[in-house]
């Protein structure tokens, strides 16, 4: 099959992630019932947004100057909490963007925090591991108050590791002496207090979510990933234990990519196999037996599944009239634009939104957050036991509201609300219902 040239994106669409989060949001609202125009205002906008510049000393004796954010989203469940990512692309706007789906996503699997995030401007490949601990401690002393295991709770993300989150431990413990620090960062090693599960857990929710999504039989010939053929963008945390999880689930691991490009074998790829090839190579690219392909060639194969897990806009206007699979799993944070939404819901391809399908994540931080509190440690069955039955919660309630949709309503499949938007309408009722029982201050 020949495809349509590929369109560069932001010719064509908006990109800016403060636009798009805008556009999904007021997509959901409209699903919520007697909204106050105030608090739609108040939840549109961040809490509280530090920036923090600060210097550091490199390996050759030079200073370089580092940008950094923190975002607080809102705090009606709870402390803030999310990721930090180490990217060359960071953006205060992208961070503002992913501490809000951080508050939906932990109001829709009903985890007691608000939505937060962080990032540092920076490329780990050209930082040292000596460079990089001395912009985590400095990143951390800047933030100082503004995280702590009550207030805001940091987590990996993109390019930050366990290690990062040691870093961070450490450098808060040294500044707040006397008190038990552990919940302060998840994700942490387990020596550290880190939890059984938790570096497996975003990438184990992602099989979780879809086969509970797939018993409910919207798409006849695929109940179950068993048998079904999948791409995968992103081996890192997420892509390469989804990877794993569904492999051994008797789906087909057809194509996976890093920043450097894709590798392709229609008999399958094993995910350990290429694990290790990843380990001496530092990519997937050039494994025996397999086809090079490039990222945007990845997401438009012929497959069932396509999980994106790695940048945010991959699916966007110009290529998603390309895309073959019945299903997008969005392992990834934002990983399909507002106008790709559309087009993959006119072409009856449904898309599981990251909300939703990511957030084993920040349901097993939880629970390293509550074993720190005790100083416990639970063991992997117990940890993802619970996710999977959070996970599972989630997608019924998601289901459930939609085919409420699909009884109550005379609308054709592309006039009614995707996934994402009633995933979000759940999440953004939880917040406001919360705001209200609660009562707004004074
Ligand atoms: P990671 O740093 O471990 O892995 C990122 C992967 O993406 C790497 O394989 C990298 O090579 C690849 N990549 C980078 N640039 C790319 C490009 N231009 N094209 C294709 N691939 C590229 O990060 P991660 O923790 O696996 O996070 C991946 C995504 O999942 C991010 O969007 C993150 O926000 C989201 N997420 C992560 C978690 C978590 O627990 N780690 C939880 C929820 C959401």
């Amino acid at each position: 099959m020949v495809n349509e040239p590929t369109e560069s994106r932001s010719t064509v669409e908006n990109l800016d992630p403060i636009v798009i989060s805008e556009e999904q949001f007021n997509r959901a609202a409209h699903c919520v019932k007697g909204l106050k125009s105030g608090l739609v205002e108040f939840l549109k906008k961040p809490k509280r947004v530090n920036i923090v510049n600060f210097p550091v000393e490199m390996d050759d004796d030079s200073v370089q100057s580092f940008q950094g954010f923190r975002v607080q989203h809102n705090r009606v469940f709870g402390p803030g909490k999310g990721g930090i990512r180490y990217h060359p692309d960071v953006t205060m706007e992208e961070v503002v963007s992913l501490a809000k789906l951080m508050t939906w996503k932990c109001a829709l699997v009903n985890v007691p925090f608000g939505g937060a995030k962080g990032g540092v401007v920076c490329d780990t490949k050209n930082l040292s591991d000596r460079e990089l601990r001395r912009i985590t401690r400095r990143y951390t002393s800047e933030l100082y108050d503004e995280i702590g295991p009550h207030q805001d709770i940091p987590a990996p993300d993109l390019y930050t590791n366990e290690q990062t989150m040691a870093w961070i431990f450490d450098t808060y413990d040294v500044l707040h002496p006397g008190f038990n620090n552990r919940p302060v960062v998840t994700g942490k090693p387990i020596e550290m207090g880190g939890s059984y599960g938790r570096y497996e857990a975003t990438g184990n929710g992602c099989l979780f979510a879809t086969q509970r999504f797939l018993s409910k039989a919207l798409i006849p010939e695929h109940q179950d990933v068993a048998g079904t053929r999948v791409a995968i963008q992103g081996f890192g945390d997420v892509g390469a234990v989804a990877a794993n999880a569904f492999h051994r689930q008797g789906a087909k691991i057809i194509a996976v990519s890093d920043s450097k490009g894709g590798i392709f074998s229609a008999a399958g790829l094993d995910p350990t196999e290429v694990e290790r090839f990843k380990a001496t190579h530092n990519t997937v690219v050039g494994m025996a037996d397999t086809m090079t392909i490039t990222n945007d060639e990845l997401l438009e194969l012929e497959c069932d599944i396509l999980l994106p897990a790695a940048l945010g806009n991959q699916i966007h206007a110009g290529n998603a009239v390309n895309v073959k699979a019945s299903l997008v799993v969005e392992g990834a944070n934002n990983p399909t634009t507002p106008r790709a939404d559309r087009i993959l819901q006119e072409r009856g391809i449904y898309v599981l939104p990251d909300i939703l399908v990511n957030a084993g994540g920040v349901t097993v931080s939880y629970y390293e957050w509550v074993q720190n509190q005790v100083n416990e440690q639970w063991d992997y069955d117990t940890t993802t036991e619970k996710m999977r039955a959070k996970l599972h919660a989630a997608v019924d309630s998601v289901f459930s509201r939609w085919q409420a949709f699909v009884v109550g309503e005379e609308s054709t499949r592309d006039q009614m609300p995707d996934f994402r938007t009633i995933a979000l309408a759940i999440a953004i009722e939880r917040v406001v219902h919360a705001t209200l029982l609660r009562g707004i201050w004074p």
